[in-house]
């Protein structure tokens, strides 16, 4: 057995000094330090001791993205992102043609196989977020309209081994009946709105479908107008909905992390969005097929559309403490854990440190620094390898 030492160990409810972490490849317990005997140590050196991170919303990093259906693009992008600190991923599709689409969901589930042994070295796969097609081409952002159709229960039922979220704007045409179909055969899959111009009321008829998650809060949605409240407004209100952040104080102003985080709590899910030019240099890349320009934390099209991002999920968490002031570490870090986890019915096995859930830890300096991260017990990353 192994057991951390001398770390402030970030539990669900608090943040803890003098315990330790006792784990093989599940957590076994959580003890006074003075109690370890035989156990092989692993000394925190005083930094915080956090649950692995999870990001349910990432398409690329390092010149890599999960729609290109390159089986060693995604293990690049599951080994960088661990050094980040995330332990849980879903690589996120973009809207693209149908044929594209296969050949990437093949890709990643080839990986997410190698990534359940015990000789991956980076973060483990929970499967596939599906950003579109289903979307309003009205929204669609940085997402490629031609490719754009209606939500097809049938594409879903072929992969939904597989799918674990996807994106959809309910007030399409047929879109209705389509989520409705889909709720009742796979209920656990997690249906998200996004990328759509639904009213309040459209939105609200999309929950009683089964919608029950929102993609990034926002950005690409219709805003909160005091006599017309939008996606925003039903998504601030109905306690059902968990809900995307991105927090890189670009997507969205920094002086809203406050009012978002109270109104959603433990509902609320950090997420980078991130494309492939994460953990990359300023320059020319591109999402979906077409070219993005990326500038510090911006990236954007030809025509200055905003187009994901360059975010890293432990610098999400960092925005996200620096600017809500009095917000417990604990509770921030569940934005990026067992927030996602749970939105996804995983937190069975991953997001926080608790007796029986997998090993799956990262170590953060106060700045939210990474300087090891550990999957089911093993360490896929150390700071001396940066
Ligand atoms: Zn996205």
């Amino acid at each position: 057995m192994k057991a951390i030492v001398n770390g402030r160990v970030v539990l669900e409810n608090a943040t803890v000094t003098g315990q330790a972490v006792l784990f093989d490849e599940k957590i076994v317990g959580i003890v006074p330090e003075n109690e370890v005997r035989d156990c092989e140590i692993i000394d925190a050196q005083g930094k915080y001791v956090l649950p692995g991170l999870v990001d349910m919303h990432i398409h690329g990093y390092l010149g890599e993205d999960a729609s290109d259906g390159k089986a060693a693009g995604i293990r690049t992008m599951a080994r960088g992102i661990a050094k980040n600190g995330v332990t849980s991923w879903l690589p996120t599709t973009m809207t693209v043609s149908y044929a594209e689409l296969e050949k990437a969901f093949k890709a990643i589930r080839t990986v997410k196989k190698e990534s359940e042994k015990d000789n991956f070295d980076g973060a483990q796969i929970m499967g596939i977020n599906a950003e579109g097609p289903f979307i309003n081409p009205s929204k669609k952002g940085a997402q490629a309209g031609e490719h754009i159709r209606p939500c097809d229960p049938e594409f879903i039922a072929k992969y939904a081994d597989i799918i674990k979220v996807f994106t959809v704007a309910p007030e399409m045409k047929g879109n209705l009946a389509a989520l409705r179909r889909i709720h009742k055969e796979f209920p656990k899959l997690l249906i998200s709105m996004g990328h759509t111009s639904a009213t309040f009321e459209q939105a609200q008829k999309g929950v009683r479908a089964g919608v029950r998650h929102v993609t990034h809060l926002f950005n690409a949605m219709t805003p909160l107008m005091h006599r017309d409240p939008g996606v925003v407004g039903c998504a601030l209100g109905d306690s059902r909905l968990s809900t995307e952040l991105i927090a890189d104080t670009f997507h969205v102003n920094r002086n809203l992390f406050k009012i978002v985080s109270e109104l959603k709590g433990d509902k609320l899910v950090l997420i980078t969005d991130c494309t492939r030019a994460g953990g990359m240099p300023d320059g020319e890349y591109s999402l979906g097929g077409q070219p993005i320009f990326v500038k510090g934390i911006e990236c954007r099209l030809a025509d200055g559309t905003i187009a994901g991002s360059v975010l890293k999920l432990n610098e999400a968490v960092r925005n996200m403490h620096l600017n809500v002031k009095r917000l417990p570490i604990h509770k921030v870090v569940k934005m990026a854990s067992l927030n996602p986890a749970r939105a996804l019915g995983i937190d069975g096995v991953k997001g926080s440190i608790k007796p029986g859930k997998d090993a799956d830890f990262c170590f953060a300096d106060d700045d939210f620094n990474i300087s090891r991260t550990i999957l089911r017990g093993r360490t896929i990353y150390s700071g001396e390898d940066k």
